[in-house]
């Protein structure tokens, strides 16, 4: 009998909390208050997820206390956006080459995604 793995994603940036502005719970307050990192930030892809190990995590949409649906991530549109600009087919081992805005949430921000 065999069993189908979750496939986690891959993270190629460093686990960040979640900014305190983005706090949509007391529970999730003090969570982080308590210096708890399990649910986290990639400001890069505006996306939340569970870590698994120091580079797997969990993709989630929403909080996991208060189940408030979390803004929509832009993961895909990071790599679209991204080519656009270099002028080519940009992947995970490019990603060194990208613009100063693409290390950051500025990408987005800027184009007031
Ligand atoms: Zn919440």
């Amino acid at each position: 009998m065999s069993r189908n793995p979750v496939q986690g994603r891959t993270l190629f940036f460093d686990y960040q909390a979640i900014p305190r502005n983005d706090y949509c719970c007391e529970q999730m307050r003090y969570h982080h208050s308590c210096g708890e990192k399990i649910i986290f930030y990639i400001p890069q892809y505006r996306e939340y997820g569970i870590r698994v190990t120091d580079t797997i995590y969990q993709k989630i949409n929403s909080c996991p206390w208060c189940s408030r649906a979390f803004s929509v991530s832009l993961k895909e549109k990071f790599f679209d956006v991204l080519s656009e600009n270099m002028e080519k087919e940009i992947g995970i081992d490019d990603l060194d080459q990208a613009p100063p805005e693409f290390k950051t949430d500025e990408w987005w921000k800027n184009r007031r995604l």
